[in-house]
């Protein structure tokens, strides 16, 4: 395997010369942060007032926890570390509760989160002769612009044309010959479902990776992607509170993806009691930025659940890698008792051949129990008139997903292109039982 670095010496440092770095540049932070109204209280009740007090990592402990809600009150500027005028870009969540929250970055801030971005795309293989189609959206969410930025400075080709039109967008690959995509899984498995419209073959395009992130799948997902385009798709972590994409990424040998802890710190906690939990245990991803002077957050829950590996990568890095998202803490279906998370059902029935490239997850109350129905494409050959062999597939989904989550789920089969199409964030789950 052919390994590249955009930053040997950073991307290869011992665990101690990631530790040091860690403590002095959470010291930087931790200046930062007592300028900000936000944290002038929260820190002074934790008993810090100086920047020196914070000497070791076991001293992140003293630190207070920071949460969705924090950024929403303290809306607009509570967080906010300098002058507005030093400030030159501001995102905002894609958050669907129409509350609100914004990131300040400076130009310092920038630079540093485009050098990870750069490194991430480096670290799969990508090099100046790529040509990048940016299928993100750009505007106010971080994916966009964050891959873009990243990409130029690796010095690839880069089409910005942000998400929709999937017409245009497979001309431009056409065109352009597009090496490279960063795109949503669930866009990429619906562009393939419409390639026969537009007379394109995936053997037609010249693709060579994508990068897949913004939006839970799970690993049968990636590899049916992997399949259907005759690609490497690499797994891309982020989130707009840390700045977005670039958090963690995946390297050449695709086994989870390294998180930057030069430039953050990874804790995972039992979301339960907030107590720290071992390398291995599956937890709730919590987040310090190290590297933005201009909105400091530490300690941020991001309600991703995740597990971290301690192994080193075959490739040489030493930064720990993140294990794929395995589910929120607070995406968690309860149907009839049980615990689902739809990410189980997507494991299910994308390792199902004759399942095609779209699902949703329906939530139904009949009487006073819970009606859960899957509806999936099924790929059109499948559609021969045998009611028989339908009959069959149906019996075969609800089964498999019946011995994983323990409850009977309806099944429903539709043609390709009958079930809603997202070309942002996917939204999976229609959850109607609170208006019964
Ligand atoms: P946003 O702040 O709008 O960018 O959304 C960030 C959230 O998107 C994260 O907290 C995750 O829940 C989700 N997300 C981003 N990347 C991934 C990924 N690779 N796998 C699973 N979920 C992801
Ligand atoms: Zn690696």
């Amino acid at each position: 395997m052919n390994v590249t670095f955009w930053n040997k010496e950073v991307e290869t440092m011992s665990r101690g010369g990631i530790e040091q770095l860690q403590v002095s540049r959470m010291q930087q932070r931790i200046a930062d942060a007592l300028k900000t109204p936000f944290y002038q209280h929260r820190l002074a009740r934790a008993g810090i007032s100086s920047p020196q007090q914070f000497r070791s990592l076991s001293d992140m402990q003293k630190l207070p926890f920071a949460a969705k809600d924090d950024l929403r009150q303290n809306y607009p500027t509570g967080l906010l570390a300098v002058a507005m005028e030093q400030v030159v870009r501001i995102h905002s969540s894609s958050g669907t509760t129409g509350i609100p929250t914004v990131i300040y970055l400076a130009q310092e801030d920038l630079n540093a989160w485009t050098d990870l971005l750069a490194r991430s795309i480096v670290a799969t293989g990508c090099t100046r002769k790529d040509v990048f189609q940016n299928m993100m959206s750009y505007g106010l969410f971080t994916g966009g612009l964050g891959l873009h930025y990243g990409a130029e400075r690796v010095g690839m080709t880069v089409i910005p044309v942000g998400g929709g039109n999937t017409q245009r967008q497979i001309q431009l690959m056409k065109n352009f010959k597009t090496t490279v995509l960063h795109i949503t899984p669930s866009y990429l498995l619906h562009i393939h479902s419409r390639l026969n419209e537009f007379k394109t073959r995936p053997q037609d395009l010249h693709l060579k990776k994508a990068f897949l992130g913004a939006e839970p799948y799970s690993e049968n997902t990636r590899l049916k992607l992997e399949e259907l385009y005759g690609i490497d798709a690499y797994n891309s972590y982020g989130l707009s509170e840390m700045n977005g994409p670039g958090v963690a990424f995946e390297c050449v040998y695709k086994q989870d993806m390294h998180l930057w802890e030069d430039a953050y710190i990874l804790e995972i906690i039992d979301p339960a009691t907030g107590q720290p939990l071992p390398d291995g245990e599956k937890g709730e991803v919590v987040l310090t930025n190290l590297v933005r002077s201009a909105m400091p957050l530490f300690r941020y829950r991001t309600r991703d659940l995740a597990f971290v590996h301690p192994e080193p990568c075959p490739c040489g890095r030493t930064h720990r890698r993140l294990s794929r998202i395995q589910g929120r803490t607070d995406d968690m279906l309860i149907v009839n008792g049980v615990n689902v998370f739809p990410s189980q059902i997507e494991e299910v029935i994308m390792s199902i051949p004759e399942v095609g490239t779209n699902y949703m997850i329906h939530l139904a109350r009949v009487g006073s129990l819970d009606k859960l129905t899957v509806k999936v494409e099924i790929y059109s050959k499948m559609f021969t008139g045998e009611l028989n062999a339908l009959d069959a597939l149906k019996n075969r989904i609800r089964d498999r997903l019946r011995a994983l989550i323990t409850i009977n789920p309806s099944i429903e089969l539709h043609e390709p292109g009958a079930l809603p199409v997202f070309e942002g964030k996917a939204k999976r789950v229609v959850d109607e039982r609170e208006k019964l």
